[in-house]
């Protein structure tokens, strides 16, 4: 496969075409923002870390039925994928209060839920990304209520999976967001699963292990992605 032009530049990823139909090539960059993009920063080394995750863990739930967007891992930083119709809707799945839920419902940052909780926002930064009801969903067309139905059942599945893998890896996993795109119709999982986009706690110390360290100025940042990844790899031997 080749590179191609590139498509576009977004915060975390550039994508470029390839010289074959139906596909793309994401290059993940160490370039970090936070706060609608008010927050800007470079994390070494994250680029890496967050391409060989999202891989491991990608392969890792197609195994176990979730079909997603992953083709193949090109380099260090470039994983080959389909080129979807991308939906605009971010799915947040949580099981301990933390973040925006925690000031949304005044619970205190560690409390865990009754049951995983799954949250939808409109994927538009102009507009701050605002939280939609189901209702919303309808209004704007995102997708049918078929689909809303099949996007919350493969976003509570792959939270039953990635719970006990991260457990694994000694890491708790507080929430996550997935996105969600069209190939022929088929929805598939897309974007990333990285310390960029879930929250991770180390399981005995409850130490923050996930971007919140860039977020909140917790200092470590890249010996933080370095062994999260270790964790996740020597969880994987
Ligand atoms: N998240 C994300 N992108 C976003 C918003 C949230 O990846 O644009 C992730 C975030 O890293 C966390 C989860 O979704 O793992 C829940 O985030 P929350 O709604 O609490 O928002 P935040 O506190 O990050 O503003």
């Amino acid at each position: 496969m080749e590179k191609r032009e590139l498509l576009y530049e977004g915060k975390a990823k550039r994508v470029f075409k390839t010289d074959e139909p139906g596909m793309i090539i994401q290059d993940f960059k160490d370039s970090a923002t936070a706060f609608d993009g008010k927050k800007k920063g470079e994390i070494g080394g994250k680029g890496s870390v967050n391409a060989n995750m999202t891989v491991i863990i990608f392969k890792y739930l197609e195994e176990r039925g979730i079909p997603t967007h992953l083709v193949e891992q090109l380099s260090d930083h470039e994983i080959a994928t389909y080129q979807l119709d991308m939906l605009k809707l971010e799915v947040i799945v949580r099981n301990i209060a933390a973040g925006s839920l925690a000031k949304r419902v005044g619970y205190p940052e560690g409390q865990e839920l009754r049951e995983p909780l799954v949250e939808y926002f409109l994927k538009d930064d102009s507009l701050g990304d605002p939280m939609l009801a189901p209702n919303h969903i309808w209004e704007l067309g995102l997708v049918t209520p078929e689909q809303l139905d099949e996007i919350t059942a493969v976003s509570l599945k792959v939270n039953e999976l990635l719970i006990p893998f991260f457990e694994g890896a000694g890491l708790k996993l507080v929430d996550f967001k997935l996105e969600f795109g069209l190939k022929d119709g088929r929805i598939l999982l897309a974007d990333e699963l990285s310390p960029d986009n879930c929250r991770l706690w180390d399981t005995e110390t409850g130490e923050i292990m996930d971007k919140d360290r860039f977020r909140r100025d917790l200092g470590k940042l890249e010996e933080t992605y370095a062994e999260v990844l270790r964790r996740v790899q020597e969880r994987m031997r």
